[in-house]
């Protein structure tokens, strides 16, 4: 059984680590420092960091990966469309990778980036900046459709997947879901909940598709309440889903 656990990095970076106790190897996705990953390392003698995923090119996500590609004999996965360092497998929609001897599909997701992957291993998702706990990337490349259409894609896998999205940033996504769905009893429940969890300097990933449906605004653009409240600070209306989705990624944007 793989154990996965979260390295910390920069201000709300979270690398995720994975181990597999049976042969001492390890993976790392996104490192975007490696000073975090190589004092991991060496705090735990005698494990070999064997595979770095990459979801996409943004600097903290890569920027470790040359250093621990000197450092270690790690293969380094990432999409093949990004300029990705040092990167030894490029990979496209619907590839599929072997890492510490689990299959993981990968999954297209353009709209932080034109060429953003997600990797998904049975009930185990991560999604870089694409879906995050109650939110969802910038759109620094895509368009709105493609990152409602890249979300829903996400959305279809099995309601207990976890997902292992890069940054913490539950807390201020929560108060933007609140403002949009004021009346929502699991965004009220979960905001203080997190709230709680942050003051004790707890992390709050990962979640679960389940949670995400109920609590996340960019995965219920298909509500009447959310359309109708994007609708109001409008004022238009017969919006489709990608478009209550675009108004809702702009009006976050400035929230
Ligand atoms: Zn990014
Ligand atoms: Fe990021």
């Amino acid at each position: 059984m793989i154990q996965i656990s979260a390295l910390p990095a920069f201000t709300d970076n979270y690398i995720w680590l994975l181990q597999d106790p049976h042969t001492l190897r390890c993976a790392v996705v996104d490192p975007g420092d490696a000073a975090p990953v190589q004092a991991w390392l060496a705090e735990h003698p005698g494990w070999v960091l064997s595979d770095i995923l990459i979801t996409h090119h943004h600097h903290d996500h890569v920027g470790g990966v040359e250093q621990l590609k000197k450092a270690t004999d790690a293969k380094v996965y990432g999409p093949a469309s990004e300029t990705i360092p040092a990167r030894d497998v490029a990979l496209k929609d619907n590839g599929r990778v072997s890492v510490l001897g689990w299959e993981f599909d990968v999954f297209a997701v353009p709209g932080h980036t034109l060429g953003h992957i997600a990797y998904y291993h049975h009930g185990l998702l991560f999604c870089g900046d694409t879906l995050f706990a109650a939110g969802c990337g910038r759109l620094f490349e895509g368009t709105p459709e493609q990152m409602h259409t890249s979300l829903s894609r996400l959305a279809a896998l099995p309601e207990d997947t976890l997902v292992y999205c890069t940054h913490e940033y539950t807390l201020s996504n929560l108060k933007f879901a609140a403002a949009v769905e004021p009346g929502n009893p699991d965004i009220t429940a979960r905001l203080e909940k997190v709230t709680e969890q942050r003051a004790a300097g707890i992390m709050t990933l990962p979640s679960t598709l389940a949670l995400e449906k109920l609590t996340n605004p960019f995965l219920r653009v298909d509500e009447t309440s959310v359309k109708e409240k994007v609708d109001e600070r409008n004022g238009t209306q017969n919006r489709s889903p990608s478009a209550v989705f675009a108004a809702l990624r702009a009006w976050k944007d400035k929230f």
